[in-house]
């Protein structure tokens, strides 16, 4: 075992302050990673601040950060695909129990043994926990340390491991293409991702916004159109009409008035994560045989398929980078929906602390 820097939350109500956590010495499957960037995702604010308490309610103290690209610094003697000096990447995901159905199929995102990368119960006895990302290493099990195609920029691509999955995944599903209307709710981190691959897939694709000063960017980063959501008038005009709605809201928000707009079988997929129940109208589904669903990142077979079509299509998160200290005002800034697009923290920040 070893101490590592980390920035931890010793409450629901602390700031994120410097801390220092126990790692486990790499075992023989495992990687070591210096880590040299982390994305802030909205999921990591939920956690710190135990917004999700009745369903993964948190452990403090809490390192979140799963969102992580960084550099080899050790591997294990039966360690196959990573070596030390490469660049990698980990997501949210960094164990599974690989015996059950799901896992079989490359669902490791659908174990009911997964280990999230942060605030789940440790195997390794380390901590009481797994700790994330906001920190200068860690250790992975190999499986779960992806690839990066060289071309990629490493800032850009840290947000790829959980907004770009999410993304990712559910509309490779709903098989969206050219000629199918997509929508996508929330502009923000999984947003302005979900926008780039519906571009990227080919489809007609409509940034639903409550910030009209997104406009611009909205269009610049592939939308065909850009709707406000709170004018009535200007969602009427898109009635019936969506194949599929990603809706990545992050907080309670009126989902029937996106399920309005989807045309017959047409779907909604949920992967924002509000802290409340919200209703849906039995009518809105009925009327158009409507379809609601969720989704949760990717496995991580489809989470490296994600990155090498990223690598070859040049699709990275736009990044505003900052240093580790300025991470809690960075929150205020997500709830107040002031992120372009999303927040990346430069690790080497870490040291001085
Ligand atoms: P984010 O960067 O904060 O973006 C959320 C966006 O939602 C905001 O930029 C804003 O977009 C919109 N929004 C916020 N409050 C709103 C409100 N009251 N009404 C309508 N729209 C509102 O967050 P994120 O990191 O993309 O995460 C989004 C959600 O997905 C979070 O709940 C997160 O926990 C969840 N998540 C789920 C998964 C999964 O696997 N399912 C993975 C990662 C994250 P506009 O300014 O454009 O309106
Ligand atoms: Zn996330």
């Amino acid at each position: 075992m070893y101490k590592t820097k980390a920035y931890a939350a010793a409450s629901a109500t602390s700031p994120l302050g410097s801390a220092q956590i126990p790692r486990r010495d790499p075992t023989a499957q495992d990687v070591q990673i210096e880590v040299l960037f982390c994305g802030i995702c909205h999921s990591d604010l939920h956690q710190v601040r135990d917004e999700w308490k009745s369903i993964m309610p948190t452990v403090y103290p809490v390192v979140p950060g799963h969102e992580i690209v960084g550099r080899v610094t050790k591997v294990g003697a039966a360690v196959k695909k990573h070596k030390v000096g490469d660049l990698v990447a980990v997501g949210c995901l960094v164990g599974s129990d690989g015996s059950c159905p799901q896992c079989k199929k490359d669902l490791e995102n659908m174990c009911a043994n997964g280990v999230f990368t942060y605030n789940a119960p440790d195997k390794h006895k380390t901590a009481p926990v797994t700790y994330g990302g906001y920190s200068d290493s860690i250790v992975v099990d190999e499986h779960f340390v992806l690839r990066i195609p060289k071309n990629l920029d490493p800032a850009g691509t840290a947000p790829l491991l959980c907004a770009g999955i999410t993304t990712y995944s559910p509309m490779r599903r709903a098989g969206v293409k050219q000629g199918m209307k997509v929508g996508v709710a929330g502009l923000g981190g999984l947003g302005h991702m979900g926008v780039k691959f519906a571009r990227a897939f080919g489809a007609h694709t409509v940034v639903f916004t409550t910030s009209p000063s997104k406009k611009e960017d909205a269009l610049r980063l592939g939308a065909d159109e850009v709707v406000n959501s709170r004018i009535a008038d200007e969602m009427q005009k898109h009635a019936g009409s969506f194949d599929f709605i990603l809706d990545t809201i992050s907080a309670n928000h009126d989902i029937d008035a996106f399920i309005n707009l989807l045309a017959v079988d047409g779907n909604l997929t949920l992967v924002g994560a509000p802290e409340k129940p919200m209703s849906i109208s039995a009518f809105g589904l009925l009327m158009g045989r409507r379809s609601v669903s969720g989704s949760l990142i990717g496995g991580i077979a489809e989470t490296q398929e994600m990155l090498d079509f990223c690598g070859k299509h040049n699709i990275t998160s736009d990044v505003e980078v900052i240093p580790i200290q300025k991470v809690n005002e960075a929150y205020e800034r997500l709830l107040k929906s002031d992120v372009k697009y999303r927040f990346c923290i430069d690790m080497a920040s870490l040291k001085s602390e």
